[in-house]
């Protein structure tokens, strides 16, 4: 994502969601830790995950709703 930076990978945990972070069925939204607007990933339309607008982040979650994940 970032140029010439570390993409890092964080795993969410259904059962302890950050403050900014939200899961509900395979549907999963997170604070875009770059810019701060609210990100909408769907498991059913977004199955190679959803950028922010910025480019910054992207979030991830199956279609089963099983595992998500916010790359940053
Ligand atoms: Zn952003």
């Amino acid at each position: 994502m970032r140029e010439g930076g570390v993409v890092t990978r964080k795993q969410l945990d259904k059962n302890n969601l950050g403050h900014l972070e939200d899961w509900r069925g395979n549907n999963i939204a997170f604070a875009c830790p770059a810019c701060g607007k609210i990100v909408l990933v769907s498991g059913l339309s977004d199955k190679d995950g959803h950028s922010c607008p910025c480019g910054k982040s992207k979030g991830y979650v199956d279609i089963k709703g099983e595992t998500a994940s916010i790359e940053s």
